[in-house]
C-alpha cells in the first residue's frame, strides 16, 4: 500500500519535473528485471593456472582464475546465468592425457565437465575442437554434464535429425527491481562452424553433417519463441567478421545479430576479445555498450583469460517479458598492472587428480637434443622447431610410401610442410617454444606440436606447390626498399599456423612484392609473386612437376588454402603428427635440431630497416644469427628485433 502510494508520488513528481529527470526510466527500473549472462569460451582444457609444456605455474590462464571473476560477477547482481561457449575439451596436455592416455571409463566424469558442474553452469555448447578426439569420446565426455549441452546445426548424416539437443528452454527464477520473484523463460541455442566437416573429416564423414549457422538459427528461433522463450541466448562458437554473408560461412556472428528474437550473442573461436579494438571496423558497432546492430555481443578471449559479461534489462510489456536493453563487457583475470586474480582453491581441488597425473605424464623422457629448440625466430628464418616436425613427417611418409599400394607414386619427390604453432602474436610474448638442450620429454613434443592433427599426404603439381608457398608468404607485410626508418615485417593478422614451411625444396621470399593472397586465401594481387628461386635438387620447379607433400588433416582437407586445396589427398594416416615426432625422437635417441636453411628472405637493396617482435627471452639466441639484432622493448611485453636483409 505504502509502496504504491509512494510510487504514485514519484511518478507525479517526475511528471512535474518533466524534462529534467528521466522519470519514466527510473520507475520502469523498479518493475524491470536485470539479468546478467556470463561467458567462458575456448578454455581448451585450461582448468589449472598451469603451463604443462614448461611444467610451471602460469597465472595468465586457467578456469581456477576465471572462477573467481565468476563468483564476483554473480555476487554483484541478483540474477545471473553462466554459459560455456565451446572448445573446452581439447587444447593442452591435460586434454590429451584424459582422451588418449587415461581414457574415460563408464561413469567417470571428464575434469572439464566436473569443473562446469562444480561451478553450476546453466548450459554449454560444443566448439569445433570438441570433435578432435572423435564422436565416441565426445559423447562419453558429455555424459557427465549436469547442464544442457546444446548444438543446433550438427545433424545425423543419414536422417538429418539433430545430433545434439539443438536448444534448451528453462525457467529462471529472478528477482525484479522491487524484490519480487519473477519467472523468465530462457532459451539457449548452440552453433558451430560447418567447417568442422573439413577439419575433422576423418572423425565426422558419414556420421554427421553440419547445416549453415544463420539458416539454422532462423529455423529454430521462431520455434523457441513459440515455445515461450522470453530471452534467447546464442552460444555461437564462432568469430565476428563483416565479410559479406555466405551460407556456410565460418564466422557468422555478425549475421546472428540481425536475426529477430536473439537477444544476446556469446562468441569465441577466434580467441579474441569483444568489445575490443580489434573489432573497431565492424559496422553498426557500439564499442562502449558492446553491441553490434544494437545486440549485446561478447567474446571472452581464450584459456580462461577473460570472463564475458552481458547485462540485459527486461520489462514486462502486455504480459510478456521483453529485453529492452543490453550491454556487454569483458573482465580480464590479469589487470593492467599485471596482477592476477586469486585462484579458486576449491575448484583446483576438484581437478587435482588429473592435474597431477598430467604433470607426471608430460615429464616422461623420450630422448635427447644436443641443442636448444626454440621458435623465437620461426617467422623470419628457417627454424629448428619446424625442421624437426618436417624431418619426422618426411621419415614417416617415406616409410609409408614403400607400401606397394603407392607404387604409382614411385619417383615422385616427397616433401614435408609444417608451420610454427607457437610464434607469439595474439598468444603474447610468452607464446613460444623454448626447449633447452638435454632430455626431451613428452611435454616438449606437445609444445612443438600443439594440435592432435593426423598426418596426411597431398599430391600437388609444381604450380600448386608455388601457390601453397605464396599463401604462406602472406605472413609478411610489404616492405618498401626505398623507405628509411623501421618497417614491421610480420603481418599480425596472419595466423602463424598458416605459415607453412615446405622442406625438400629450396626457395626465397621477396617481401618487397605485395602478397598474392589475403589472410583467408583470397587473391588480392593476381600478378604478384613473392616466392622466387623455387628449386628442387638445384633445378627450377616446373608448373607440371609432381610432388607428394606430408602435412596434417587440417591443411589437407582445406578447401580454401591456395595450392593445397587443388591437390589430391593420397594418404590419410591414423597417426597423429605428434606421435610421429615422438617416435622419431625415440628411434633416433639423440636429435640435432639444426635448420637446413632451405628457405630465406630475399636480400633487399636499399635503406629498408625491417623489424619484428619476439619475446625478450629471444635475446639469448641472437648471437647465433648474423643478421638478427635486439633493438629494445616493444609493446605488450614483446621485444623488438631487427632482421637485416640489406646486401
Ligand atoms: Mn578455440
Ligand atoms: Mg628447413
Amino acid at each position: 500500500m505504502f509502496k504504491k502510494f509512494f510510487s504514485i508520488m514519484i511518478v507525479g513528481f517526475f511528471l512535474f519535473a518533466g524534462l529534467f529527470v528521466p522519470a519514466s526510466a527510473d520507475a520502469a527500473k523498479e518493475r524491470s528485471v536485470q539479468l546478467r549472462i556470463l561467458e567462458t569460451t575456448d578454455l581448451h582444457v585450461h582448468l589449472a593456472n598451469y603451463d604443462y609444456y614448461q611444467t610451471k605455474e602460469d597465472n595468465n590462464v586457467g578456469l581456477v582464475k576465471t572462477a573467481t571473476l565468476i563468483k564476483q560477477a554473480r555476487n554483484e547482481v541478483k540474477n545471473s546465468l553462466l554459459f560455456d561457449n565451446g572448445d573446452s575439451l581439447q587444447g593442452n596436455p591435460l586434454g590429451d592425457y584424459v582422451a588418449k592416455v587415461k581414457g574415460l571409463k563408464e561413469g567417470e566424469v571428464h575434469p572439464v565437465i566436473r569443473a562446469f558442474n562444480h561451478l553450476g553452469y546453466d548450459a554449454i555448447t560444443i566448439g569445433n575442437h570438441e570433435f578432435n578426439y572423435g564422436l565416441d569420446f565426445l559423447r562419453q565426455a558429455l555424459k557427465g554434464a549436469k547442464m544442457p549441452v546444446v548444438n543446433a546445426n550438427v545433424v545425423d548424416a543419414g536422417k538429418g535429425t539433430p545430433y545434439f539437443e539443438p536448444y534448451t528452454i528453462f525457467n529462471k527464477k529472478v528477482e525484479d527491481g522491487q524484490g519480487r520473484t519473477q519467472v523468465i523463460k530462457v532459451g539457449v541455442i548452440g552453433l558451430v562452424p560447418p567447417q568442422i566437416m573439413e577439419w575433422d573429416k576423418g572423425n565426422l564423414e558419414g556420421k554427421v553433417k553440419v547445416n549453415s549457422i544463420v539458416e539454422t538459427a532462423k529455423k529454430y528461433i521462431p520455434e523457441m519463441k513459440k515455445k515461450g522463450a522470453d530471452v534467447i541466448v546464442a552460444l555461437a562458437h564462432m568469430g565476428i567478421t563483416a565479410d559479406p554473408y555466405q551460407p556456410g560461412m565460418e564466422n557468422a556472428a555478425y549475421y546472428l545479430t540481425q536475426i529477430e528474437g536473439i537477444n544476446a550473442i556469446l562468441t569465441g573461436h577466434s580467441h579474441n576479445v569483444f568489445p575490443g579494438p580489434l573489432y573497431a571496423e565492424i559496422p553498426n558497432t557500439n564499442m562502449n555498450k558492446g553491441t553490434i546492430n544494437g545486440k549485446p555481443v561478447v567474446m571472452a578471449g581464450s584459456f580462461g583469460s577473460h570472463l564475458g559479461v552481458i547485462d540485459l534489462e527486461l520489462e514486462k510489456k502486455s504480459g510478456k517479458w521483453e529485453v529492452v536493453d543490453g550491454k556487454s563487457s569483458v573482465r580480464p583475470i590479469v589487470d593492467a598492472q599485471g596482477n592476477s586474480v586469486a585462484t579458486d582453491e576449491e575448484l583446483m581441488k576438484e581437478i587435482e587428480p588429473e592435474h597431477v597425473a598430467t604433470i607426471k605424464y608430460v615429464n616422461q623422457p623420450i630422448g635427447q637434443t644436443n641443442a636448444p629448440i626454440h621458435s623465437y625466430f620461426a617467422l623470419v628464418k628457417d627454424d629448428p622447431s619446424v625442421q624437426i616436425v618436417n624431418n619426422a613427417q618426411l621419415d614417416y611418409l617415406m616409410e609409408k610410401l614403400k607400401d606397394p599400394s603407392y607404387s604409382k607414386y614411385a619417383g615422385d619427390p616427397v616433401l614435408s610442410a609444417a608451420a610454427p604453432f607457437k610464434a607469439g602474436g595474439r598468444g603474447g610474448p610468452d607464446y613460444y617454444t623454448d626447449i633447452p638442450a638435454g632430455t626431451l620429454a613428452i611435454k616438449n613434443v606437445a609444445d612443438l606440436y600443439l594440435y592432435p592433427n593426423t598426418l596426411q599426404a597431398v599430391l600437388v603439381t609444381g604450380g600448386q606447390l608455388k601457390e601453397w608457398l605464396e599463401m604462406s608468404a602472406g605472413q609478411f607485410n610489404q616492405i618498401d626498399p626505398s623507405k628509411t626508418g623501421e618497417q614491421q615485417l610480420i603481418n599480425p593478422n596472419f595466423r602463424s599456423y598458416n605459415f607453412d614451411v615446405i622442406d625438400g625444396v629450396q626457395y626465397q621470399m621477396d617481401v618487397t612484392k605485395p602478397a598474392k593472397y589475403d589472410t583467408s586465401g583470397k587473391v588480392v594481387n593476381a600478378g604478384a609473386s613473392r616466392i622466387v628461386n623455387l628449386t628442387y635438387q638445384g633445378k627450377p620447379v616446373t608448373a607440371d612437376q609432381r610432388f607428394i607433400v606430408a602435412t596434417n588433416n587440417y591443411r589437407a582437407s582445406s578447401t580454401t588454402f591456395p595450392g593445397v586445396s587443388q591437390g589430391e589427398v593420397i594418404l590419410q594416416s591414423p597417426d597423429e603428427n605428434r606421435q610421429i615426432i615422438t617416435n622419431y625422437i625415440q628411434v633416433n635417441k639423440t636429435i640435432n635440431p639444426t635448420a637446413d636453411e632451405n628457405w630465406r628472405m630475399s636480400p633487399i637493396t636499399g635503406s629498408a630497416v625491417t623489424v619484428f617482435d619476439s619475446s625478450p627471452k629471444a635475446q639469448k639466441y641472437t648471437q647465433q644469427y648474423q643478421n638478427i639484432m635486439y633493438i629494445g622493448p616493444s609493446s605488450g611485453g614483446f621485444a623488438k628485433y631487427k632482421l637485416d636483409l640489406t646486401k
